[in-house]
């Protein structure tokens, strides 16, 4: 640690003296401003900048325009440190641990990595900050995907591409639901829904014949925007991946209705997957609901219908299902023709990682127990 506040100390004299600008020579006193004028060149001001080896101080020349009365530093414009008293370096460690863990964390890691000392409320106002402008960037570029203006990616086809999407509650702060109700009537919600998309591919099938996801293909979206806002996103995402060019295009999802929506809207034509892990849990949420608190005819039930399931045969449970004759449901009307069965239940989704890798196409896999 002595080594490194040494090693800190020496970086920092060093780089304060480079930081000390001359007065601009005679000739050298006035500069364009954006108004159209010219800015005068005023006086040397100084100001600290944390860098990666420390606080240094930086003094460069100030010019002002008596037009508009707009002052520039062209140096820090030239150092990306305008109107800011962090270094690219140290805005790019407070983005990084900031985006990691809680913005505190973060703080005490700058210190413990870096030997650097920023507030908690720094790390979140760069980590905050560079996560707009990545947003920004990407809503431009979702806008153009929508305006069909994105350029077309070249290569290889590609065998089968799928898009998956999923949502859950992630609990928040009260300001981020005001307004907002909940999932009990009359309480206020406490959690908001964060979507998630994922894009991989997929070539080879295990000894069973089970699809396999091909190792490193996945990229992920993800955001608490509404249903519309994220269709795009996702769409955006596929497209770079290679949709145009995919030999098969699969669409994944649990039986939630805005995600259907979204693979009709910006996916038509691909296959649709209820995948297994989500289609078991309804089978589990019926089950529930038929035998409310007989655990054996629960798992009577499912045997018979989780075999139909994980045996791909669709239809025969569907029918199964519809034939159900219950004073409480109507049946015909909560089965539709697309194999939506999340009608009965709102819960949310948890996928364990046992289920992350291996998914239904063509054929089911009986391994991950559905069985929340
Ligand atoms: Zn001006």
């Amino acid at each position: 640690m002595a080594m490194r506040s040494a090693m800190h100390h020496a970086g920092a004299t060093a780089l304060s003296e480079l930081l000390q600008f001359p007065v601009p020579a005679a000739g050298q006193r006035s500069i364009s401003c954006s108004c159209g004028h010219q800015a005068g060149y005023q006086e040397l001001r100084s100001k600290p900048v944390l860098t990666a080896v420390g606080e240094v101080t930086i003094s460069r020349p100030y010019y002002l325009c008596p037009h508009c009365h707009r002052g520039q530093f062209p140096a820090d414009v030239e150092l990306d440190i305008a109107h800011t008293e962090f270094s690219p370096a140290v805005r790019r460690m407070q983005a990084v641990v900031g985006q990691e863990a809680a913005f505190d964390h973060g703080r005490q890691q700058m210190k413990l990595l870096a030997d650097l000392e920023v507030t908690t409320k720094a790390v979140e106002r760069t980590a905050e900050g560079i996560g707009e402008d990545i947003a920004a960037r990407q809503q431009a570029e979702i806008q153009r995907a929508m305006q069909l203006d994105l350029p077309i990616i070249v290569g290889e086809p590609i065998p089968v591409l799928y898009a998956q999407v999923d949502g859950t509650g992630v609990p928040v702060v009260k300001k981020e639901t005001v307004g907002r109700q909940g999932k009990t009537e009359g309480q206020p919600a406490h959690t908001r829904e964060a979507k998630l998309g994922c894009v991989f591919t997929q070539t080879t099938w295990d000894n069973e014949g089970y699809a396999i996801r091909d190792p490193d293909s996945t990229t992920y979206v993800g955001a608490i925007e509404t249903a519309e806002e994220f269709g795009k996103r996702i769409y955006l995402e596929a497209w770079n991946r290679g949709w145009s060019r995919a030999i098969i295009k699969v669409f994944m999802g649990d039986g939630s209705e805005w995600i259907w929506n979204i693979a009709e809207r910006h996916f038509p034509g691909a296959i649709q997957i209820v995948d297994l892990f989500h289609a078991r849990q309804h089978l589990w949420d019926l089950a529930r609901k038929l035998y409310p608190n007989q655990e054996a005819e629960q798992r009577r039930w499912m045997m018979v219908h989780q075999d139909l399931l994980d045996e791909g045969k669709i239809e025969e449970l569907v029918a199964a299902l519809r034939a159900i004759d219950s004073p409480i449901w109507s049946w015909p009307t909560r089965f539709g023709s697309r194999p939506d069965i999340s009608k009965t239940t709102r819960s949310a989704c948890a996928t364990p990682n046992s289920a992350a890798n291996t998914y239904s196409w063509a054929r089911a896999s009986s391994k991950p127990d559905a069985r929340p």
